[in-house]
């Protein structure tokens, strides 16, 4: 198979929002490393706006609102378009073509077992009002996304393994079927744990665009503080500064885990060398959770004020940013029509593609 050796990255996201902390440290920092490797042949970003109506049907405002804001969040945290191929899904016909052959190989029941769309039918209230079969059915237009661009790895947060998961299976049903067509990906997940699924500012769920507990990248100084001071509730056995206190369900010390290193002490509070450190002092009592919030804050601002700084300077020139989505969208068409003609020609309904069934039929009405 042509790209069969080719290493190929596709990751997206949906167009609901822009993006929030979670996004960055489970999936965009990673891209962004990813990408400068030099290690990729092909890296595409796909804005996934079909996704997004499958559970948004009713506001496509919403999504096509949203297009800019994830385009110049890729951007600010240092998407580069010479390497990096953004696209919009909506605008790629082939992805349709493939979902549609690829439902023929999963069954109701094994996306009725996929955990991550459980939890969001229930998030979602869509137990209650019911279900829209699209919605249901998303996984099986992720593999489709996938498997379009012959991507061999799929840089995501924990939440999506049960998608590649479900791409793989389908992945290896096709090939069983039509013969070895479309490639195997596979999922990478930060190694650190908390960035893995970082949760919302009130560290409860997953932070997530639809629950509204997010630190967005383009908030400004004064929110994400806000957000910190306000929403981020601490150790409730805490009371006084002297109180031995938890760093575990602590979410400011989960977030630390998610974003701290070493050098933010040395910048911000270097009466201690390393988060191990803070925490233990933490638990012997005697730390405020004052101070712990500020250095939080002092960390939050280092990773996020380029991202703001990169970010306006975009916002400023929204002709080159159509542009270089228009582009990227061009290159993803080509890509992806190239990988349905491939599984039409392996499924046996390439008619069109050259006469050739002409010789066939004859052949069968001679016999
Ligand atoms: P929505 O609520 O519309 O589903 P979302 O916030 O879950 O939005 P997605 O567009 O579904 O965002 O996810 C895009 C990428 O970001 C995926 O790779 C996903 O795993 C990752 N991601 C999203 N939220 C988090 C999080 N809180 N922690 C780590 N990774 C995350
Ligand atoms: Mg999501």
């Amino acid at each position: 198979m042509e790209n069969k050796q080719k290493k190929i990255i596709l990751t997206g996201d949906r167009p609901t929002g822009r993006l929030h902390l979670g996004h960055y440290v489970g999936s965009l920092k990673r891209r962004v490393e990813l990408q400068n490797s030099g290690e990729f042949d092909e890296i595409y970003i796909l804005i996934a706006d079909d996704q997004a109506l499958t559970d948004n049907a009713d506001n496509p405002q919403k999504i096509r609102d949203n297009i800019i804001n994830v385009v110049l969040d890729y951007l600010s945290v240092g998407i580069d378009p010479a390497k990096s191929t953004i696209c919009v899904q909506s605008a790629l016909p082939a992805l349709h073509g493939l979902t549609f052959y690829y439902m023929n190989l999963v069954t109701t029941a094994r996306l009725s077992r996929n955990p991550t769309v459980k939890a969001e039918i229930q998030m979602r209230g869509f137990a209650d009002e019911g279900l829209p079969a699209g919605f249901f059915a998303y996984p099986v237009s992720q593999a489709a996304d996938i498997t379009a661009f012959d991507a061999t790895l799929v840089p995501v947060g924990e939440d999506q393994l049960p998608m590649i998961e479900q791409t793989r299976e389908i992945v290896e049903k096709f090939n069983k079927i039509y013969g070895e067509t479309l490639v195997l990906p596979k999922a990478m997940i930060p190694e650190n744990e908390t960035q893995r699924r970082l949760p919302g500012v009130d560290g409860k769920a997953k932070m997530s665009k639809s629950l509204g507990n997010c630190i967005y990248l383009s908030d400004d100084p004064k929110t994400v503080a806000s957000q910190v001071k306000k929403k981020m509730f601490t150790d409730p056995t805490h009371l006084r500064i002297e109180d031995p206190g938890h760093t575990e369900g602590n979410v400011v010390f989960t977030y630390l885990d998610a974003l701290c290193t070493d050098d933010h002490f040395k910048e911000y509070l270097p009466e201690y060398s390393c988060l191990e450190e803070l925490k233990a002092h933490y638990r012997r009592g005697g730390l405020g959770d004052g101070t712990c919030k500020k250095f939080l804050i002092n960390v939050l601002e280092e990773t996020l004020s380029p991202i703001r700084a990169e970010r306006a300077k975009w916002a400023a020139d929204i002709d080159s940013v159509y542009d270089i989505l228009l582009a990227g969208t061009a290159k993803a068409v080509e890509k992806t029509n190239a990988t349905l003609s491939r599984v039409r020609k392996a499924m046996a309904i390439d008619y069109f593609d050259d006469r050739r069934i002409v010789k066939e039929w004859e052949n069968i009405l001679k016999n």
